[in-house]
């Protein structure tokens, strides 16, 4: 049994979820979202019938703070936290990270995402590329999926995928974007990362922000989808990068072109409002410019 948890991020519906799924061994938490929204956490596991007391595991998809700012709550209450090897150190000693989110979001730090502390290293498991983690006789296999982060795991579970971020973001009955942070947006890695979805022929998929793609044509559009306008964004940016322009002129020209491909895929002005939340425009000129300046280095 999957369930979908809402977080009510910033008090804004269906932007980021978390999952919790049920066996004979608690509760398994796919995500936590952030610290600042852990209250609601509670809350939406509890109206499931579920204790977060109870959860004894936590997979994460990766580490940004949307996704794993609260990991370390989990593991006060005893959790494992399983994670990707190279998003271990972060979870061990969360400074760094917490540093440099500081320095994009200043004094917003505290209502956006509350706090990180570190977990004990003996509650944070590393998952190998394939490896199953057989929790209460259900079997969670990590796929690396690197792309949108460079230490992205995917969580196969039957037929379904949770697929973090490298799934995309799609809310309601949105268009599907590609959301594009830095520091290591990697388009050739995440096209790989999509073949590998393709690949795993789920029936569902579970997307962070926000919820379930179910039926296989369903899924297989989405991801036909995603790849589209992960391509189509970045293409769109390389001549700005090349010219040198500044994010005073892309980022408003960015967020226009965004939002005009969002109504003319039917999302309402209040869609508008939850795709900003879950991903936010001026969040993927920053990772697509890194992208491309990293590349024209090489
Ligand atoms: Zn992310």
């Amino acid at each position: 049994m999957i369930h979908i948890l809402d977080l009510n991020f910033q008090n804004i519906r269906e932007s980021i979820a978390a999952f919790a799924v049920e066996t004979d061994n608690g509760p398994v938490l796919i995500e936590t979202g952030p610290h600042s929204t852990y209250r609601f956490l509670r809350r939406a596991t509890k109206l499931r019938g579920l204790e977060i007391k109870d959860v004894r595991n936590v997979l994460l998809t990766h580490i940004h703070l949307d996704h794993a700012g609260a990991a370390w709550k989990l593991a006060i209450g005893g959790a494992d936290i399983h994670v990707h090897p190279k998003g271990s150190k972060h979870l061990a000693n969360p400074d760094k990270l917490m540093e440099s989110a500081g320095r994009i979001y200043g004094d917003s730090m505290d209502t956006l995402w509350g706090k990180m502390k570190s977990i004990p290293e003996n509650q944070i498991k590393e998952v190998a590329d394939n490896d199953i983690v057989s929790i209460g006789g259900v079997d969670f296999k990590a796929l690396h999926t690197p792309g949108h982060a460079s230490h992205h795991i995917a969580w196969q579970v039957n037929d379904s995928i949770f697929t973090g971020d490298v799934g995309g973001v799609k809310i309601n009955n949105g268009p599907v974007v590609a959301p594009c942070p830095p520091p290591d947006i990697d388009i050739e890695a995440w096209d790989k990362s999509i073949e590998v979805l393709r690949k795993a022929d789920p029936a569902r998929l579970f997307l962070t922000h926000f919820g379930e793609v179910s039926g296989r044509e369903n899924v297989k559009a989405h991801l036909d989808q995603l790849q589209e306008s992960l391509h189509e964004i970045s293409d769109w940016i390389k001549p700005y990068v090349e010219e040198g322009e500044s994010d005073e002129k892309i980022i408003p020209e960015f967020q226009k072109k965004m939002h005009r491909h969002l109504k003319q895929n039917g999302a309402t002005i209040g869609m508008l409002e939850q795709y900003e939340a879950a991903n936010p425009s001026w969040m993927s000129v920053a990772g697509l410019k890194r992208y491309w300046k990293k590349k024209a280095a090489k």
